[in-house]
Order: C-alpha cells, then sequence, then structure tokens
C-alpha cells in the first residue's frame, strides 16, 4: 500500500522538521548517543552486496513454489520452505498455527473460443473457484441484462441456466494512460475518459438494479443453473489484470484478460452466440491450518525485548506473489541471515515474522499480537516492508511522539547511499490497516513500514497475473535487506528502550476527538460457512 506523506502539525514542523536526504546529524544528542560497530556495519554490507542469497531464495520461492494463498498446498511447501533456509543458517524457525482457512487447489485453467471461430483465451480461474467436475464444459456466454429492478432481474434469471453468464464491464480502450498520454491528442484523450467513466457508471447501474450484492448475484446465477462466471478485472495496465476470490460456491469463476473479454463481450453483444470450452480442475480440500512462520534468534543481555522484522508470506495467487510480498519476505530472511552472521549474540531477541492471510485482513499479525501481549509489550521495534520491489523512500514515525529519536538515531549507522533516499516524517500518523506493522501499532508497539518507492506496483504487480520473478528489482531489494539488518542491529543494541508515547491525535473535521487505532481480532477460521 502507498503510504502519504503525511502533512505534520505545527508542532512537528518547527520541532521535528523533515529529515532530508543524506542530513544525518545527531551529535547534538549527547543523552542518548549510540555508537554502532562500525566493523558490523561494514562486514553486513559486503556479507548482503558480495554474497547476496536474494536470487536464489527468490528462485525457490517464487519460480518453484509459487504463490502462497492461504489455505493453498503451496502456503505449506513455502513455509516448510522458509523454516529449513533458516536452518540451514543456523537459525530456530517454526510454524505457528493461528487457525484454519477453507483449502483450495488451484489445478489447470483451459478456455478456448470455439465459435464463430477458434481461439485459446488468456484467463484464470480466481482464488477458491468451482471447478467444472473433471470434464470439459462447452456452452454459450449472456451477459448480465440491463433490467430496471430486481423483479425484472428475477424474471430474467431462468435465461442463465446453461450459459455461462459475463458480469464485468467492457473496457473502451485496452491502452493505458500513460500510452493515452503519450500519442492520444488532448481532444481524443478527453473522449476516452469520458466515454470510460459514462460505460462504468452505466455497467455499475446495472448491477445495482439486479438488486443483489456481488455475492448474491454470483449465487442467484448459480441456483438458476448457470455453468459458469466469467469477469475482467484490469488492472490499468497491459497485459494486467487483478485476481482475487472467488464469490460462486462450486461453478467456476474465471477471469479472462481485457482482450479476450472484450472479444466474447462483443461477441456476445452482437448476437453471435459465441460458444467457450471451459476446464478447471481446482479442488476444495476441505478446512486445512493457517498458520505463520516465526524465525528467532535470541537477545544475549535483553531476551524478553523484542526486534521484529516484518513481512507478509502469503499472497494472492494470480501469479507468483513477487512483489507482494515475496520481496517483503526476502528482505526479512536476508535480513536475518546477516545477523545471524555478524551479530549472533544480540542484546534483544531478534524475530522475523512471516504473516499468514495478511491479504484477507491481516490475520497473521493480528493473531500474533493477540496471542502474545508479553512479546507486544516488550517490543522495541518492528520493521515491516510490503509495499512493492522498490528500493525504501520513506519511514514516517506512525504516531509515537518520540520516534524521531530512535528512528534517527539508528538510521544514521545506515549508509549514505541507502538513506539518501529515504524521506523521513515525523512523528506521522498512527496507520491503521495496509500492512501488518498496523496490528502493532494498534497495540501501542512502535512498528514502522519501510515503504518503497512504486515501480507501478499498483497497477502492473499488486494481486495482478504479472506479479511475478521478473518484475523484482534486486538492486532495490538487496538495498532493503543492508538497511532492514543495519536497523534491526540498532535497535536491539539501544541502550534506551524505544518510547511509546503517542502523539495527541487531531480532532476530525466534526471535531470528535481523534482516536489511536484500536487492536482487532484475526479471522481464524476463513473462507468457511
Ligand atoms: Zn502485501
Amino acid at each position: 500500500m502507498a503510504m502519504k506523506n503525511y502533512t505534520l502539525n505545527r508542532l512537528s514542523k518547527t520541532v521535528f522538521t523533515t529529515v532530508a536526504a543524506g542530513a544525518f546529524a545527531f551529535a547534538a544528542m549527547p543523552v542518548f548517543a549510540q555508537r554502532p560497530d562500525t566493523n558490523i556495519v561494514k562486514k553486513i554490507v559486503a556479507e548482503a552486496t558480495n554474497n547476496s542469497q536474494l536470487k536464489k531464495m527468490g528462485h525457490e520461492l517464487l519460480d518453484g513454489i509459487g504463490p502462497r494463498l492461504v489455505g493453498t498446498p503451496q502456503m505449506k511447501t513455502a513455509a516448510d520452505w522458509a523454516v529449513k533456509t533458516f536452518a540451514d543458517w543456523g537459525i530456530n524457525a517454526r510454524i505457528e498455527n493461528w487457525g484454519t482457512w477453507r483449502g483450495w487447489d488451484r489445478g489447470i485453467t483451459h478456455i478456448d473460443l470455439i465459435s464463430p471461430r477458434v481461439r485459446t483465451l488468456e484467463g484464470m480461474q480466481l482464488a477458491w473457484s468451482g471447478n467444472t467436475g473433471g470434464k470439459t464444459v462447452t456452452a454459450e456466454t449472456v451477459i448480465i441484462p440491463e433490467v430496471a429492478d430486481s423483479a425484472a432481474f428475477a424474471k430474467w434469471l431462468p435465461n442463465a441456466k446453461g450459459k455461462f453468464v459475463l458480469i464485468s464491464m467492457v473496457q473502451p480502450t485496452g491502452r493505458t494512460d500513460y500510452n493515452w498520454d503519450e500519442f492520444g491528442t488532448k481532444e481524443s484523450i478527453a473522449k476516452m475518459k469520458a466515454e470510460r467513466d459514462e460505460l462504468t457508471a452505466a455497467f455499475a447501474k446495472r448491477i445495482r438494479n439486479t438488486g443483489l450484492s456481488p455475492l448474491a448475484l454470483a449465487n442467484a446465477l448459480e441456483k438458476a443453473g448457470a455453468v459458469g462466471i466469467f469477469s475482467s478485472y484490469w488492472s490499468r495496465a497491459f497485459g494486467a489484470n487483478k485476481i482475487f476470490g472467488a464469490q460462486a460456491k462450486k461453478i467456476p469463476t474465471i477471469d479472462l484478460s481485457l482482450e479476450d473479454y472484450g472479444l466474447v463481450y462483443r461477441l456476445t453483444e452482437s448476437g453471435q452466440k459465441p460458444k467457450l470450452s471451459l476446464r478447471a480442475d481446482s479442488k476444495d480440500l476441505g478446512v486445512v491450518p493457517s498458520f505463520n512462520v516465526m524465525a528467532e534468534i535470541k537477545g544475549s543481555e535483553k531476551p524478553d525485548e523484542y526486534v521484529i522484522l516484518s513481512a507478509h508470506f502469503d499472497s494472492w495467487d494470480g501469479a507468483s506473489g513477487a512483489t507482494d510480498n515475496g520481496t517483503g519476505t526476502l528482505v526479512m530472511m536476508e535480513a536475518l541471515r546477516l545477523l545471524k552472521k555478524f551479530y549472533p549474540n544480540p542484546k534483544r531477541t531478534i524475530l522475523v515474522g512471516l504473516w499468514g492471510s495478511e491479504e484477507q485482513g491481516l490475520n497473521g499479525s493480528r493473531a500474533f499480537v493477540e496471542d502474545n501481549p508479553n512479546v507486544v509489550k516488550n517490543i522495541q521495534a518492528v520493521f515491516n516492508q510490503d509495499n512493492g520491489t522498490g528500493r525504501v523512500v520513506n519511514i514516517q514515525g506512525q504516531g509515537f511522539l518520540h520516534s524521531y529519536d530512535y528512528i534517527g538515531r539508528w538510521l544514521s549507522a545506515v549508509p549514505r547511499s541507502i538513506t539518501q533516499h529515504i524521506e523521513t516524517s515525523f512523528p506521522g500518523r498512527p496507520g491503521a490497516g495496509g500492512s501488518d506493522y498496523a496490528s502493532f501499532v494498534a497495540a501501542g508497539a512502535p512498528a514502522f513500514s519501510l515503504s518503497s518507492n512504486s515501480w507501478s506496483y499498483g497497477t502492473y504487480t499488486w494481486h495482478t497475473n504479472k506479479d511475478t520473478y521478473d518484475k523484482v528489482v534486486f538492486d532495490d531489494v538487496q538495498n532493503n535487506a543492508i538497511l532492514t539488518a543495519i536497523l534491526a542491529y540498532m535497535a536491539s543494541e539501544d541502550p534506551a528502550k524505544a518510547s511509546r508515547e503517542p502523539v495527541v491525535i487531531p480532532a476530525d473535521r466534526s471535531g470528535n476527538p481523534g482516536k489511536w487505532p484500536e487492536p482487532r481480532s484475526p479471522n481464524r477460521k476463513g473462507g468457511q460457512d
């Protein structure tokens, strides 16, 4: 999730100026002076640079195992891989169960247009889709109709019987906005945008007029005897669609590429009665455990205080979950490897938390926070990374009044080649969601997001079918692993315990007093009725 660079309140503007690139001059803080062992820092940088394990790990995890949807066999395979990888480095790691989820295995999807012409279509089942019962199903298509109200839709519903139903709008252009901006005229761009807005509003109204929520609509189509549902969630990037979870229970739900969905839609609309054949071999696996992977280097002086390196391990499964959040995972694993090698006896305990089911609502980290109050009480710092493959460019103080002091102190040991890209803002505001640091912030623990630059994360890779190994920018990930390892080292060594004193949160627009986000319970029984 992209992080806004929060506007600071007046106090912080005068007292806590935004620390600009490379401007770390913390000599004026004698009380908490903290001298890093430059030898350790140098060794971390050299090992991360000359003997990086990122590509090896990235290939094993992203190519070899693949995506890590909660409830899938790949998530378990990946967790076993992580535990073994840590063990090979001499680091204790374990799988910690915190609940259950609906189990599912994706299997093959094969889709062909067979009439009026033959073309193999690009698409895939949505997560937790139903299957075609081991057969290939052939059927004609219908589009959700334009109706006046729910009664009219109920009257139409029998038309879905035996059909594949198209439930998404057709995109008027398969070109990205940046492509239009480069080659269109002012007039043609304006016309395209107006047309797209109009079509989007009209299709939203079409769905609304059925009187059904997306979930109820899928169930109604299934009940009416539709043999499958086709949708297309274009991500406004060439070739990229977002692949989320299916709503229908038994029949398959398929996302088609923008190009192929548009083709089928237009053929249907023009009365050519296109026929599709579909084979979808996913498997329902009943109920399976949901879990986190935890790795640990025990503290030597203050074993009951914790520095936590945090990244969610799970992903959506339209591709390999490379930048969401394979790269955050690799950063935390590589950082712990570096620490184990050059800082094997940390003052405080250093944990890596690779969380499960972040994508369905921060479930793994919320479970950890709920189940480990004694750890959470004694957290020195949490560093979380989860917004793509880019180098870290932003750290904000999450509403901890004195975060400027200690984050600044810790950053001062990081090479300038890394900090020069980082803008900080303090004390910031407590993040209420978006990624796992929020689970800790809500519990009052100093937790921070190491926020990346975008590399077109929101359109090209975030939850898309294009989030693959080749999108990883390894130089940036390496930069982040060094940053994280040094921050963890400094946080662990700090003579002082990081302050948790919160800022006074400004009142909202209607004058209600500002509130710190509340801790929330995880979903420990996911995808089950
Ligand atoms: Zn993520």
